[in-house]
């Protein structure tokens, strides 16, 4: 870990001038806020969740124990389903086979996936000479401010409306006012376009369940549905450790994310378990129906192997990825995503460590949690956090 030293450095300025930034003070404040009281008012509306949580918490805990067989088997479904499924080992894997499938000089729509950032999909796809579209409205953001997300599930929690409009003004070369209702009108109208004329969707999904096959994907946006609804090929990038046994446990796992998510139900919950098909004429069933001709699932390992075979980490591998761990960390709420590299926060560091950089990337960061305890407490996983944290102290310092 040759250039700890620098990366201390880096990270040390850009978190202190990211504490004094006004704009990201403001959007955390209100953001916690509203995490707060939409949570509580959720939880209350809907008092089963803590114990589904409990039972979610068993459900991982079994899958990421026979994740091998499980891998096998939604292989398996995927196939049966007359999709194509693959097993990427690495970051480099994953992106030539994804390359392979789409070729260049093609227009892609993408949807909102942590795993994507993992990979650096957009930008590597975009060197192969393809046109690539972040489809959830502040991964567009993003894009087009040459950023990286701020938030999981928020990623352009920081930039405030005055900022989106200045932004899209230049980019639409119209005048788009600072009103949040006219700047998600203006994107709307522009990817409409491209989700009708992409040649691929690409998305994540938040459950794999193996005996089905099935991918579910939570969005509110309805970005997802056109993306992986519109173009002739869809291609869904996801990790390992999101597969569990049945749909039923599937269903499970999605409501508890969603709920710790901040919402009560979802705008959408999209099931996806292959390329369209239509049984309609003589019932002979045809592929290639309405949505996609071409189903493609790419299962991402890329360090989640090792990280599941440590006993002391494998329960990182639970994240249901639902962010709520973000708003109740002390650091976070002052530097947002600036605490993170990839992945953020306590948990993030866990993950940047195994799969985003190593431990040299993770290395500032794990000083920096204050391994207050804060996120178990709001984790529907109750992982232990400040315990990682201790231990990849103690690699750092002792090798
Ligand atoms: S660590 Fe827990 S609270 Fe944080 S994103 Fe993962 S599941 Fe949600």
């Amino acid at each position: 870990m040759a250039d700890l030293q620098k990366e201390f450095n880096d990270y040390t300025k850009n978190l202190n001038k990211a504490s004094k930034d006004e704009n990201i003070k403001k959007a955390i404040t209100r953001a916690v806020k509203s995490y707060r009281e939409t949570t509580a008012e959720t939880l209350n509306r809907f008092p089963h969740t803590p114990e589904m949580a409990e039972e979610v918490r068993g459900i991982k805990s079994n899958s990421i124990a026979h994740n091998s067989e499980l891998l096998k088997q939604a292989m398996d479904s995927v196939e049966r389903n007359k999709g194509k499924a693959f097993y990427a080992k690495d970051k480099q894997e994953a992106l030539e086979m994804t390359a392979k499938i789409i070729g260049t000089g093609k227009t892609i729509v993408k949807g909102k996936s942590m795993l994507g950032e993992e990979l650096s999909l957009r930008e590597y796809l975009e060197e192969k000479g393809n046109e690539v579209w972040e489809t959830d409205l502040g991964e567009f953001i993003l894009q087009l401010n040459h950023e990286k997300p701020m938030h999981i599930l928020s990623p352009s929690i920081h930039v405030p409306r005055e900022k989106v409009a200045e932004l899209f003004t230049k980019f639409f070369n119209k005048e788009v006012p600072p009103d949040i209702a006219q700047e998600v009108a203006v994107v709307r109208d522009f990817l409409r376009e491209k989700y009708f004329t992409a040649d691929v969707g690409i998305s994540g999904a938040n459950v794999v369940a193996a005996d089905t096959g099935a991918m579910v994907i939570i969005e509110n946006e309805g970005n997802v549905r056109l993306s992986t609804g519109a173009p002739p090929v869809h291609i869904v990038l996801v990790g390992i450790e999101k597969i569990v046994p049945t749909f039923q446990e599937a269903m499970k796992v999605t409501e508890v994310t969603w709920r710790y998510a901040q919402y009560g139900v979802p705008g959408y919950v999209n099931i996806i378990s292959g390329p369209s098909k239509t049984g309609d004429i003589e019932k002979v069933t045809t592929y290639g129906a309405h949505g996609p001709k071409e189903f493609y699932v790419i299962f991402v390992d890329n360090g989640r192997s090792d990280m599941a075979k440590e006993e002391e980490f494998s329960e990182a591998l639970h994240c249901l990825r639902c962010g709520g761990c973000m708003y109740e960390c002390p650091v976070f709420q002052v530097t947002a995503g600036h605490f993170g590299h990839v992945y953020m926060s306590g948990i993030g560091a866990v993950w940047t460590a195994f799969v985003a950089g190593g431990l040299e990337k993770a290395a500032p960061l794990v000083f920096t949690c204050l391994r207050c305890g804060r996120c178990v407490e709001r984790c529907p996983m109750k992982i232990n956090v400040p315990s990682m944290i201790q231990k990849l102290r103690e690699r750092v310092v002792c090798g």
